[in-house]
């Protein structure tokens, strides 16, 4: 597929890089009818609103019903699929775990033999279903965006598939507007305001990409960060067009949006003047709401979304920009499982709760003690 240099024009058909003549993005065209694939190859994801106090009919996209549980498998789907049309002989996929998962698994169909790099700080639990399904897993002891560079170099040295999810690999974005094109059928009214969790920012500005290709309206966009590691907020903030790395210790549990953009500063700056440009805005939450936001999805909305996936919601929560539109879609871009399986366990209420919130008064409680021996 060719993509065009947004900052000069230059076109190009390699897989991944930025514009050899000038260094910029570069965005795949729209997608022909009858010549790409213009839907994903599995149902759409569901779209549900919240009942969470503060969020009351904002529509939650449920991205974690995806097969391996993250918006990653409609982009692994596609630079898989590029990589094996290729006749490429092997991937290299830099992740912090869900691109390394959905990448596993795309490779595994593809029969793609996949080398899979961590940063220092991924928990093993995030990168076991990658082993699982025979990916060689590799800790590299730097952060994500180093992490990045390497399999960049990798993949240029030994003529890999360099798997990348950020503005590296045009097909990444080009994949993500799914997510836009999904919610254009999926709604009989246009989005407002797409908000979206960041590292780099291909799924807020490719969803939005495809929500203006398939409904000619490009929605307010909001990228929503992690406040221990907040690169592009922190421009936000300082009314700066350019998206500096971040150098401060990267202080969050929220692994997949913590991406100091180190090697790739100039992703953020893209993703930035993309919400600048519709008068959106970027900002972080900290990990303590974005803990109680998790909470409350599962609480009220039944979804279990990891730690990053929260920043949407809570980021919207916080800022009360209720002026921007009546149809506010939060990405929720992967599933909590992990996270609730490894992490601290919620108790949950007693039979005793229970038994006040049915009515059902003490003697239930007393019943299921008696038969439980307690
Ligand atoms: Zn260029």
């Amino acid at each position: 597929m060719k993509a065009a240099c947004a900052a000069c024009g230059l076109t190009d058909d390699a897989l991944d890089g930025y514009c050899r003549a000038c260094g910029g993005i570069r965005l795949s065209g729209a997608p022909v009818p009858g010549r790409d694939e213009l839907r994903p190859a599995q149902e759409p994801t569901p779209l549900r609103p919240s009942r969470v106090p503060g969020l009351e009919g904002v529509l939650l996209k449920l991205e974690g019903a995806n097969p391996t549980g993250s918006f990653k498998d409609r982009v692994m789907r596609v630079l898989v699929g590029e990589a094996a049309g290729s006749g490429l002989r092997g991937a290299v996929v830099a992740s912090s775990g869900n691109a390394a998962v959905a990448a596993s698994a795309a490779c595994a169909e593809a029969g793609l033999p996949l080398l899979v790099l961590i940063p220092a700080q991924t928990p093993p639990e995030r990168v076991a279903p990658a082993a699982l399904r025979g990916a060689t897993v590799v800790r590299v002891p730097r952060e994500i965006s180093s992490v990045h560079a390497l399999a960049g170099r990798l993949a240029g040295a030994f003529g890999l598939a360099n798997l990348s999810s950020t503005f590296a690999a045009p097909g990444c974005e080009w994949a993500c507007r799914q997510i836009g094109r999904e919610l254009a059928e999926q709604l009989d009214r246009p989005v407002d305001v797409l908000v979206a969790p960041v590292s780099a920012g291909p799924v807020l500005v490719g969803a939005g990409r495809g929500l203006a290709e398939a409904t000619g309206v490009l929605p307010v966009l909001v990228a929503a960060q992690a406040s221990g590691c907040a690169p592009i907020a922190e421009a936000f903030d300082a009314g700066r067009a350019e998206v500096r790395p971040w150098t401060r210790p990267i202080a969050t549990r929220a692994a997949a949006i913590a991406d100091p953009l180190v090697a790739y500063p100039q992703d953020g700056t893209f993703t930035l003047a993309q919400v600048k440009a519709g008068g959106g805005f970027a900002a972080a939450v900290t990990d303590e709401e974005l803990t109680a936001m998790r909470r409350e999805l599962a609480v009220r909305d039944g979804a279990d979304a990891e730690l990053s996936s929260c920043a949407a919601p809570a980021v919207w929560r916080l800022a009360g920009r209720t002026g921007l539109g009546a149809t506010v879609v939060c990405l929720l871009t992967g599933n909590g499982l992990k996270d609730t399986l490894t992490g601290p366990q919620e108790p949950g209420p007693s039979v005793a709760g229970y038994a006040e919130a049915t009515g059902a008064g003490t003697r239930l409680a007393e019943e299921v003690q008696r038969w439980t021996g307690g």
